[in-house]
C-alpha cells in the first residue's frame, strides 16, 4: 500500500494568488492532453476518479491540488482531511496542447504554469506525462525549459506502453534519454532529469513512478517504515 493512496481533492486554484499557503513539498503532474495524465495519477493514487481529463478546453485552466496525508485510505472521501496532518501536495498542472484553445486562454496558460513552475518554492520536482510513441513535443520541450534553470528533478513517464512492442518501447526510452541527456548547465552537468516506462492499461512502471515520486517527495522512507 502506497502514501500515493491516501491523496484526497484539496482546492482548485485558477489564480496564482490563490495557490496553497502549506508549507509541505509538492509534485506537479504536467502533460499534453490526451498523454494519459488524469489516468496516471488515478492509477498512482488507486482511485477511479480523483483526476478527471477535462475535454472541455475552457476548463483547463486551473491547477488542482491533491492532498496527501491527514486521511486514510479506508476514509470515505468526503471526510474532511486534517490540514495539518497534510505532508505533501500533488498537483495537477492544466493539459496544454489543445489545438482550439483561444489566443488568450493560451496566454493564461503560459502565466499561470509559466510562473508556477518558475517560482514555487516548495515544489519539489516535476513529473511530464508523455505518451511513449511521440514523447517531447514542442510544448514538452517548453516546460522542461522553463523548469531546468530551477535545478530541480524532472522524471517523464512515457505512458501508453502498452501500444508499443519491446524493439520500440527498447526506442523511445533511448530516445527520450537522448533528449534529457541533452540539456546541460553552464558547467557542462546534466539535469536531474530521468525517464520510465508507463502503462496503466498494462500495469507497468508503476512500483518505479511511486518509488520515485515518494522519494521527490522525501517521504519514501516513511512508506518503508509503515510497511514494517
Ligand atoms: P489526459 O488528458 O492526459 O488526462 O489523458 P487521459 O488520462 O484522459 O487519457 C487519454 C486517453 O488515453 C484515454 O482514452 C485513456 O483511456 C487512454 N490511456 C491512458 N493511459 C493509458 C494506457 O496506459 N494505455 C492505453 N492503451 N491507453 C491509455
Amino acid at each position: 500500500m502506497s502514501l500515493l493512496w491516501q491523496a484526497r481533492f484539496f482546492t482548485t486554484v485558477n489564480h496564482l494568488r490563490d495557490l496553497p499557503k502549506l508549507q509541505v513539498p509538492e509534485i506537479a503532474f504536467a502533460g499534453r492532453s490526451n498523454a494519459g495524465k488524469s489516468t496516471a495519477i488515478n492509477i498512482l493514487c488507486n482511485q477511479k476518479r480523483l483526476a478527471f481529463a477535462s475535454k472541455t478546453p475552457g476548463r483547463t485552466q486551473h491547477i488542482n491540488y491533491f492532498s496527501l496525508g491527514g486521511a486514510h485510505v479506508a476514509q470515505h472521501r468526503k471526510d474532511p482531511t486534517r490540514v495539518d496532518e497534510i505532508r505533501a501536495l500533488l498537483v495537477d498542472l492544466p493539459g496544454y496542447g489543445y489545438a482550439e484553445v483561444p489566443g488568450e486562454a493560451k496566454s493564461h496558460w503560459n502565466q499561470l504554469l509559466g510562473t508556477y513552475i518558475q517560482s514555487r518554492e516548495q515544489l519539489a520536482g516535476l513529473v511530464m506525462i508523455m505518451d511513449a510513441r511521440r514523447s517531447f513535443t514542442d510544448l514538452d520541450v517548453q516546460m522542461l525549459e522553463w523548469f531546468a534553470p530551477t535545478g530541480k528533478p524532472v522524471h517523464c513517464l512515457l505512458t501508453k506502453a502498452d501500444k508499443l512492442n519491446r524493439n520500440e518501447s527498447t526506442n523511445a526510452l533511448r530516445q527520450a534519454h537522448t533528449v534529457l541527456s541533452s540539456y546541460v548547465d553552464g558547467q557542462g552537468e546534466r539535469f536531474p532529469f530521468t525517464v520510465q516506462l508507463f502503462s496503466a492499461l498494462k500495469r507497468i512502471g508503476i512500483d518505479e513512478a511511486d518509488r520515485k515520486i515518494l522519494d521527490l517527495l522525501g517521504l519514501a522512507a516513511d512508506e518503508v517504515a509503515s510497511a514494517q
